[in-house]
C-alpha cells in the first residue's frame, strides 16, 4: 500500500508539514536527511540564538528549537527516517521516493529541502562559525554580539547591499568586501549602500581567512589586483553571496524557476505536478525565515490533506 504522504526535509517547513499531516491522521513519513543539502533539522542547526521565532520570549538556541519540533512530531507518530532521498520518480502514480536503502511509494510528496547559503569555507571558518559569523543579517544582525560593532559583509550583489544597509541599524560601521571595482547590485540598491555613511566598500578584495581566538576579531583580505593582504578588524562577518536551493532531485520533474527554486503557488504550495507540494526556503527566495518556512509548511500540509481527500486517496 502506498503511503499517503512523504515529506522530504526536516527544517521548520518539513516539521510543521509533518505535525499538521500527522494530526490529520495521514501517518506521514519524513526523510529528515543526513548530509545532502544540510543536516537533519536544517539551517537553524547551524546557528546559536533565535530571537524572532514567536513563543520564546528569551529566545531559543536553533538546535533546541529544531529538537523540540522533532519531539513534537514523534509524539504524533510521524515516521522519521534519517537518510537522504537520493531520487524521486514523479512521472507516474503512486510516486516513488528512494534513499540508498529503500523505495517508498506515496500518493503525495511535500518538498521541504530548503536552501543552502553559499559560504567560502576559509580555513578558520568552521571553528568560528557560531562565534561571529552568519549568512543571515535579518536573522542575526540584532543579536547583542553585533551591536555597536564593526561588521563585514561579503558580497556585492543586491542581497549584500540589502544586508549591509540592514546591519547599519545596529552596527557602528559596515565594511562591504567585493571582488570587483563596481557593485553587481541594481543601481537603486547600490546607490543606497554607497550613500550610506556607515558603509565602506573595500573594492577588489577577496576574503582569505577569518581571525580570532574565541570570537571573530578580524578578516584577512587579499587585493585581487596587487595580491597584497590586509587584516581588517571587525566583530562579525556576514556572507551575502547567495543561496543554492536543494532541488537537484526534482530537475526535469517539476517546474523550477531560473534560479532553481521550486515554483509553487503562493497560497497553497501546489507545484506543477498535482499531489506534489513545496514549502519553506526551497520555494522562497524572498523571506527565508523560520517562521515563514513553518507557515508555508502548514499551508502545504492542509492543501495536501485536501488534495488527498478530493482525489479519493483518503476518507
Ligand atoms: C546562520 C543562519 C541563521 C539563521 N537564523 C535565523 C533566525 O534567527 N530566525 C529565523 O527565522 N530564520 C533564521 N535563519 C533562516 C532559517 O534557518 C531558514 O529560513 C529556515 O531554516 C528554512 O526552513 P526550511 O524548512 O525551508 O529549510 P531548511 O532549514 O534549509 O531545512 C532543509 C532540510 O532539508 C533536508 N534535505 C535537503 N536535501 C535533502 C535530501 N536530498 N533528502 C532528505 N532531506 C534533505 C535537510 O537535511 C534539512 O533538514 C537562519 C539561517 C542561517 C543560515
Amino acid at each position: 500500500m502506498p503511503e499517503n504522504v512523504v515529506i522530504i526535509g526536516s527544517g521548520p517547513a518539513g516539521h510543521t508539514a509533518a505535525i499538521y499531516t500527522a494530526r490529520a491522521n495521514l501517518k506521514p513519513v519524513m526523510f529528515e536527511g543526513f548530509i545532502a543539502g544540510g543536516i537533519p533539522g536544517g539551517q537553524l542547526m547551524t546557528t546559536t540564538e533565535v530571537e524572532n521565532f514567536p513563543g520564546f520570549p528569551e529566545g531559543i538556541e536553533g538546535p533546541q528549537l529544531m529538537d523540540n519540533m522533532r519531539k513534537q512530531n514523534l509524539r504524533f507518530d510521524t515516521k522519521i527516517i534519517t537518510e537522504d532521498v537520493t531520487s524521486v520518480d514523479l512521472s507516474s502514480r503512486p510516486f516513488k521516493v528512494s534513499s540508498s536503502s529503500q523505495t517508498i511509494e506515496t500518493h503525495a510528496v511535500i518538498i521541504s529541502t530548503g536552501a543552502t547559503a553559499k559560504r567560502l569555507h576559509v580555513p578558520n571558518e568552521e571553528r568560528l562559525w557560531t562565534k561571529g559569523m552568519s549568512a543571515c543579517a535579518v536573522c542575526d544582525g540584532a543579536l547583542p554580539l553585533f551591536r555597536n560593532k564593526e561588521l563585514v559583509v561579503i558580497g556585492g550583489g543586491d542581497s549584500a547591499c540589502e544586508e549591509a544597509n540592514y546591519l547599519t541599524k545596529f552596527a557602528s560601521k559596515v565594511y562591504m568586501i567585493h571582488r570587483r571595482d563596481t557593485l553587481r547590485a541594481s543601481k537603486i540598491m547600490a546607490d543606497r549602500a554607497l550613500n550610506n555613511p556607515k558603509i565602506e566598500v573595500i573594492w577588489n578584495s577577496e576574503l582569505v581567512d577569518v581571525l580570532g581566538e574565541n570570537q571573530i576579531e578580524a578578516v584577512r583580505l587579499k587585493n585581487s589586483q596587487t595580491n597584497e593582504e590586509q587584516d581588517v578588524s571587525c566583530s562579525g562577518v556576514f556572507y551575502a553571496i547567495g543561496f543554492t536551493p536543494n532541488t537537484t532531485l526534482f530537475k526535469g520533474q517539476i517546474e523550477l524557476d531560473d534560479y532553481g527554486y521550486v515554483v509553487a503557488k503562493p497560497d497553497s504550495g501546489e507545484t506543477s505536478v498535482p499531489g506534489v507540494f513545496a514549502c519553506g526556503d526551497v520555494s522562497d527566495k524572498k523571506y527565508r525565515q523560520a517562521i515563514t518556512a513553518a507557515g508555508s509548511g502548514c499551508m502545504a500540509a492542509i492543501d495536501c490533506e485536501r488534495w488527498l481527500s478530493e482525489t479519493g486517496h483518503t476518507a
